[in-house]
C-alpha cells in the first residue's frame, strides 16, 4: 500500500475507534435516564467515561429536553432532575480530531412514536447512503418517514459533514426534501440525525442565555482574567465546550468579552416553535464503495 492509503485507512480507525467508545457510554448513559436522576450526573458521566475509554469528548454532552431540540447541557452546580420528559441524549467523541456524532431519545413522556418516526428516518437515510446519491434523496427520506406518522422533520436543523476537529463541516445533510444537494462519495463522514416532532417543525433559539460556546478565531486580548479563559478554552480547537468545564472567578465576564471580540461564538438551546415534543435519532456514517458503514451502531 502506498503512504497515502496507509493514512486513509489510520484515519478510518480512528473513526471507528471513536465509534466504539461513543456505543459503550451511549450504552451505559441511557441507563441512567431514568425520572428523578441528575442531568448533570449524567453529563458528567458520559464526559469522563469517554476519557477513562480513552477518547476525548467532542463536544459538551447535550441533555436535550420535550421542546428544547439541541444545545441544552448542564451548568455548572444544576440541579435539574429529569421528570416525564421526552430526553435527547447527544454524544460526541473524538480520537486525534476524528469524530463520532450519535444521539439517541429516551422517551419516560408516553409519546413512543415521535421516538419511533425520528428513528425510522435514520433507518432509512442509513438504507439510501452510498456513493452517487445526493444529500437531497436523503433529506426526502428523512422527510416522508417522519410525515407517514403524521408528524413533521425539524426543517432547520440538518445532519452534516465530519472532518478532523470540525464537528459541523460541509455538506448540510438535510432533513426535508430539497432540489438537488450533494452528490455521497466514497470516504466521505457523515452524522445524519433526524429530528421528528408533533409542533410546527421549526426551531428557534431560546434567548441569549448558553452554556456551549466554540473558538471562532484567535485574536489577542490584554485583560488577564479574559486572556486566561481564552488560554483554557484553546485546548479544544474549534470544538464545542462547556461553560462548566472552565474555570476562572471572572468566567461570565471573560465570556462576555470574548464573545463581543468575536473570539468565542455561544450556542443558545433550540427550541421548538410551537412548543411541540421533539425526539432525536443520529448515527455517524463513513460512505464504502457500496453502502455506509455505521461507526456508531
Ligand atoms: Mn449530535
Ligand atoms: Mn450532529
Amino acid at each position: 500500500m502506498t503512504d497515502n492509503v496507509n493514512n486513509k485507512q489510520e484515519i478510518l480507525e480512528k473513526y471507528r475507534e471513536a465509534g466504539r467508545i461513543l456505543k459503550i457510554v451511549r450504552a451505559e448513559a441511557v441507563e441512567m435516564v431514568r425520572v428523578g436522576n441528575s442531568l448533570l450526573n449524567v453529563a458528567e458521566f458520559v464526559e469522563s467515561r469517554t476519557i477513562a475509554l480513552g477518547g476525548r469528548p467532542a463536544f459538551p454532552c447535550n441533555i436535550s429536553r420535550n421542546d428544547e431540540a439541541a444545545h441544552a447541557t448542564p451548568k455548572a452546580g444544576g440541579s435539574d432532575v429529569f421528570e416525564k420528559d421526552m430526553v435527547k441524549l447527544d454524544l460526541g467523541v473524538h480520537v486525534d480530531g476524528y469524530i463520532a456524532d450519535s444521539a439517541v431519545t429516551v422517551d419516560l413522556s408516553g409519546n413512543p412514536d415521535i421516538l419511533k418516526a425520528a428513528e425510522e428516518a435514520l433507518a432509512a437515510a442509513i438504507e439510501l447512503a452510498r456513493p452517487g446519491i445526493s444529500t437531497g434523496k436523503i433529506g426526502a427520506a428523512i422527510e416522508d418517514s417522519i410525515r407517514s406518522y403524521g408528524l413533521s422533520p425539524i426543517m432547520n436543523l440538518t445532519g452534516h459533514g465530519l472532518s478532523q476537529y470540525e464537528a459541523h463541516d460541509e455538506p448540510s445533510v438535510p432533513n426535508k426534501r430539497v432540489e438537488g444537494g450533494i452528490i455521497l462519495r466514497e470516504g466521505d463522514v457523515f452524522a445524519i440525525e433526524p429530528f421528528a416532532t408533533d409542533g410546527e417543525g421549526l426551531i428557534h433559539e431560546g434567548g441569549s442565555w448558553a452554556e456551549i460556546y466554540s473558538l471562532t478565531r484567535k485574536k489577542p486580548v490584554r485583560m488577564p482574567a479574559v486572556r486566561n479563559v481564552l488560554k483554557q478554552v484553546e485546548e479544544y480547537r474549534k470544538l464545542p465546550f462547556a461553560k462548566r468545564w472552565l474555570e476562572s472567578d471572572k468566567l461570565e465576564f471573560a465570556l462576555i468579552q470574548l464573545e463581543r471580540a468575536g473570539i468565542l461564538h455561544s450556542y443558545p438551546v433550540l427550541l421548538e416553535s410551537a412548543g411541540g415534543l421533539v425526539a432525536q435519532a443520529e448515527h455517524t456514517i463513513i460512505i464504502t464503495q457500496d453502502g455506509c458503514e455505521v461507526t456508531t451502531k
